[in-house]
Order: structure tokens, then sequence, then C-alpha cells
């Protein structure tokens, strides 16, 4: 684990403003958590209103559009998103990848859009089962990530994040074993070091995410090279997404 844990919420399609007061709770009860960085990614139309309402939170959004402005009907830029309060955005999801086709050179376009906004980057990679199963994940993830990640981040520790999450493991109550996760995280260590040098490499956080929750957080946080958590399900309740910060 790294010296701050990074823990951060992706509340993905859920959210009206009803929720604000758990973004409220969620902000209150992390002001006290200091030793962890608490993060929330709440749908494009709450990023403002949680902004607003949970003000030592940083917020992000799920995703956002390679251009800047333009005739996209539907789309949202990174320029629009850090104007309504955002810090960060996570990119490459595996929902976005299969739900709405994105690329590796999508992703990485998106992410090259998001750090000329200002935006830091959570870039996402991970697995199926199949591909697991067939003992080919390690080179699957670092290979997806290869082809998502920008060539050159200025500041690279501090503006980007990855998160491993293998996609059989995201809503599903499964979770790969500590060992298995550490021998992911070492992997793609070893590609940021590679990719970014040394000191910015291994300045990285790598978030692991797939059916986090406070009873599993304080063992899966603990595997080699892991600095934090993405958290779906479990972060749409203040009560069990602090039951994680604690833990982390
Ligand atoms: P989950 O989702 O915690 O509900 O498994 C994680 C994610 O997709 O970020």
């Amino acid at each position: 684990m790294t010296e701050r844990p990074y823990v951060v919420g992706n509340w993905k399609m859920n959210g009206t403003r009803a929720m604000l007061s758990e973004a409220r709770a969620i902000d209150r009860s992390s002001q006290r958590l200091m030793k962890v960085e608490v993060a929330l990614a709440p749908p494009f139309t709450l990023i403002h209103a949680v902004h607003k309402e949970a003000a030592q939170l940083a917020i992000g959004a799920q995703d956002c559009h390679t251009d800047e402005d333009g005739a996209r009907t539907g789309d949202i830029s990174a320029a629009m998103v850090a104007d309504a309060g955002a810090k960060f955005v996570i990119l490459g999801h595996s929902e976005r990848r299969e739900g709405h086709g994105e690329t590796d050179a999508l992703v990485r376009k998106k992410a090259e859009a998001a750090l000329a906004a200002g935006l830091r980057l959570i870039i996402c990679c991970g697995e199926s089962e199949q591909v697991r199963d067939a003992g080919a994940a390690e080179d699957f993830v670092t290979t997806q990530l290869r082809g998502s990640l920008p060539d050159s981040i200025e500041d690279a520790g501090a503006n980007l994040s990855v998160a491993y999450e293998p996609i059989w493991a995201i809503g599903t109550g499964r979770t790969p074993t500590v060992s298995d996760i550490g021998a992911m995280h070492r992997a793609i260590r070893a590609l940021l070091v590679e990719r970014f040098g040394e000191d910015e490499g291994a300045a990285i956080r790598i978030l692991y995410g797939g059916s986090v929750n406070p009873d599993n957080a304080n063992e899966l946080l603990a595997a080699d090279e892991v600095g934090g958590a993405l958290v779906g399900g479990a972060s749409l309740a203040a009560e069990s997404f602090l039951g994680i910060v604690v833990a982390a």
C-alpha cells in the first residue's frame, strides 16, 4: 500500500439529487480520515451539485469526449466536466469498452483531451474470465494498458492512476486472490516504469476494483502494489463506502 491510499467511488448510472445526502455524508466523514484520499465520480448530471455540496471531496467524471466542443449531440467534453467542478475523469472502464465499443486508441485520445483540460486520469484495464482462464490475463491487460496510455504525461505520478478491474469481478461478489492481484499489479508497475521512468512510474497509484466491500477491503488493499480502490456498488451508500475508506 502506498503512503496515502486513494479510494474512489464510481456511481455509474446511479444517482439523482436525492442522493446528494450520501455525498455530503461521505464528504463530512472523509474530512476526518485525512490519511486516505477520497474521491467520487457521480453521473454528469450531479457533478456540479456534488462539487458544491461536498466541498472537500475530489469530484470526477466517468467519461469525456475527445473533442473540446462542437456538433456532438449528447456528448460531454473534458473542458465541460472541468467547468462543472470535476478534477479527474475515469476512462476506459470495461462498461464503456464493451457497451460503447471504446478501443484502446480512443481511450488514449480521451486521456489526452482530459489532460489538456487539466483533469487527472484514472485509466481502467481488466481481463474477461475467458482470458483469465486461458492464462493470458497479464498479457491482455498490459497490452490493453499500453495502447490506452498517452506516451507522456507531465507529472505522471500525480496526474495518472491506473485501475485494474477484472471484468468478471465487477458487481459479481467474486474477487481474484490477493496473490493474483499482486502479480497483476506488479506487471502493471513494470509497464508504468518502462513508459514514464523510474521515479514517475513508481509514484503512479494502481487501484484495484471489482466487488470491493467493507469486509474484503482490508485484505484486497493489502495486496502487493495496491494503492487504493475503485468502488462501484458499495460506493452508493455512505456507510458502506466509508467502511472501505476506514479499512484502507
Ligand atoms: P463494483 O464495481 O465495485 O460494483 O464491482 C467496480 C467498478 O466497476 O468500478
